[in-house]
């Protein structure tokens, strides 16, 4: 197993270019060594993309500063109280942490020294598969036997669950993200078991931290999934301050072969949790939205509602001219995965037909502005606006078909 994942590492486009052993002959010398861990060895052996690349080393960070700038790289210093470099190789930035290890200090109260020893440094890691090392050459060290959990996809802490949670509450959220970016089979019973009897620690987390992991889960394929387990371990309401509605999120997602916003988490979102409006303002400040997530969202679930209500279909052009496409198609899906989920009732919509005109269609642009209406005689002012949304009014109406010299000729004006 160690062979075949020497194979893969070795191989990597990554680990072979020239901005990362540039980066190695730097720091990796003169007693110290350095290894690419974390993420980007997990996602290679399971044949992910490698969005960004951790390296740990035994060098202190001043001297990963030092050597950096000594060779030519750039090297930042934001993060050096925690240990942290950030050396920019080629344009790409490496983050470099040296090792670290905890000291027992007053009672159960850890501190963190900058150390030398692998194994320490692995027992720090949150997951088995989480703490795989490799070194310039593409040599796999595994201080704590993770690989054959990575392989396996098995998502396990390291230690005992309960305590490492204790730690760190985030690491609850990680658990059910990294399963549903990578895990396979049952979750591990371990860790879901100490989730749910730690879970009032969520409370101790910062919305940002918050926002920022379940936006990352529902980005992975087995959300749905993994927010099931969430919410029956009664994560899902401490975490967000609400319901979720487990069910339409399946049906959601079980279009992730049709649709590739379902993985967006303000789709996501108005269907596990915008049941009323006010329910979209508390999950958008429970994650900390940014002001266009929150408009996403906001815009979906008004499109969402007006399917919901409506008693015939909605006409799809007029709603692409008031919510613009985003809003029109994440309105439907939500409705499409409600209906799915819990609100079967009568017939089903075409909603495949539906959805293609509303990737399709052009948006209707209104032909008339303020000025155009001024210019034939009417006073400008508040009347104004009126007559404009009552040609838009006939404009609709006509199936968008009218075109500015139609509706000019229909403006009467009564000086
Ligand atoms: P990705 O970059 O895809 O999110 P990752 O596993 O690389 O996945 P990072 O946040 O980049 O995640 O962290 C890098 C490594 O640092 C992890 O693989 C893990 O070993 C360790 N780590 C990160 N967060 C924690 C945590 N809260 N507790 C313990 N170890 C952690
Ligand atoms: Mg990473």
């Amino acid at each position: 197993m160690k062979e075949k994942a020497h194979q893969i590492l070795a191989a990597a486009d990554w680990l072979l270019s020239k901005d990362i052993q540039a980066v190695f002959s730097a720091i990796d010398r003169d007693g110290d060594s350095a290894r690419v861990v974390g993420g980007a060895i997990r996602n290679t052996l399971l044949g992910y993309s490698v969005p960004d690349i951790d390296i740990a080393t035994t060098a202190t960070p001043q001297d990963v500063m030092r050597r950096a700038s000594n060779a030519g790289l750039k090297a930042i210093g934001t993060g050096i109280d925690h240990g942290t470099i950030t050396v920019i190789s080629n344009g790409f930035p490496y983050e470099v942490t040296t090792l670290r290890e905890d000291v027992e200090t007053y009672g159960r109260q850890a501190r963190v020294v900058f150390g030398r020893d692998w194994t320490k440094d692995a027992l720090r890691r949150d997951f088995t598969m989480n703490a795989l090392y490799v070194d310039r050459h593409g040599y796999l060290h595994d201080p704590l036997d993770g690989l054959e959990d990575c392989f396996a996809r098995r998502v396990r802490f390291i230690g005992d669950p309960d305590m490492r949670i204790r730690e760190d509450y985030l690491r609850i959220l990680r658990f059910f993200r990294i399963y549903a970016a990578y895990g396979e089979g049952d979750m591990d019973a371990d860790g879901l078991g100490a989730c749910l009897r730690e879970r009032d620690g969520l409370r101790h987390l910062s919305a940002e931290r918050i926002g920022h992991e379940m936006r990352r889960l529902m980005a992975a394929p087995k959300a749905a999934i993994a927010l099931r387990m969430m919410n029956d371990c009664g994560l899902w309401e401490i975490a967000t301050g609400g319901l979720a509605r487990i069910d339409d999120y399946d049906a959601l997602r079980a279009l992730d072969g049709i649709a590739a916003e379902t993985r967006d988490p303000e789709l996501g979102l108005i269907v596990l949790a915008g049941f009323v409006r006010e329910d979209v303002d508390r999950v958008a400040d429970r994650l900390r939205l940014s002001n266009s997530e929150r408009r996403r969202m906001m815009t979906g679930w008004t499109v969402y509602k007006q399917f919901r209500q409506a008693d015939t279909w909605p006409d799809l052009k007029w709603l692409l001219y008031v919510h613009g496409r985003q809003g029109a198609i994440d309105g439907l899906l939500a409705y499409w995965a409600a209906f799915e989920g819990q609100y079967r009732t009568g017939s089903k919509p075409d909603f495949s037909k539906s959805l293609q005109t509303l990737r399709t269609a052009d948006i209707p642009i209104f032909p008339l502005k303020g000025a155009d209406v001024i210019a034939l005689g009417h006073p400008p002012g508040p009347g104004v606006g009126q007559l404009l949304k009552s040609l838009e009014q006939i404009w609709r109406e006509s199936g968008f078909t009218l075109d500015k010299k139609d509706l000019m000729s229909r403006v009467v004006i009564n000086v």
